[in-house]
This record gives C-alpha cells, structure tokens and sequence, in this order.
C-alpha cells in the first residue's frame, strides 16, 4: 500500500468528511478514501456493515499501515 500521507488534513478521525487520498488497489489509482465511520454516516448504516461489505468485497476497503481500515469513495455503493 502507498498511502499519501500528506494528503490527510487534519488526521483526526472525528466526522468531519476530510479529504484523505490512498492508494486503491482494486481501482488501481489514487482515490479518495474514508473512515469506516465516515463512510457508515454517508451510507446511514453502522461501522459494523461497512466493515461486512468490506469482507465481501462489496466495497474497496483500503488497509492502513496502523491497521486501519479506509474505505474507497468510488467504491461506496450507497
Ligand atoms: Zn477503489
């Protein structure tokens, strides 16, 4: 994984929708990317269905070295 790290503003994980890019592997290219809470808010369901739509490959999930997981903005099927 190359992350951008200079992209991330802030780098607080609070739910303010920063603009975070990473290196997608199933898009093969830079993409902006969100929290898994961020992405439960945009999607109105909870961290725990992301983190299943993650595990099915229904959405791109993009593993930080810290272990955190970020989810593809292109990928968000909601
Ligand atoms: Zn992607």
């Amino acid at each position: 994984m190359v992350l951008n790290e200079a992209a991330v503003a802030g780098g607080q994980d609070n739910e303010v929708l920063l603009l975070i890019f990473a290196w997608c592997a199933r898009c093969g290219r830079q993409e902006r990317v969100l929290t898994v809470r961020q992405a439960a808010a945009l999607c109105a369901v909870s961290p725990r269905t992301i983190h299943r739509w993650a595990a099915d490959g229904k959405i791109h999930a993009v593993r930080m070295s810290e272990g955190a997981l970020l989810v593809c903005y292109r990928s968000l099927i909601c």
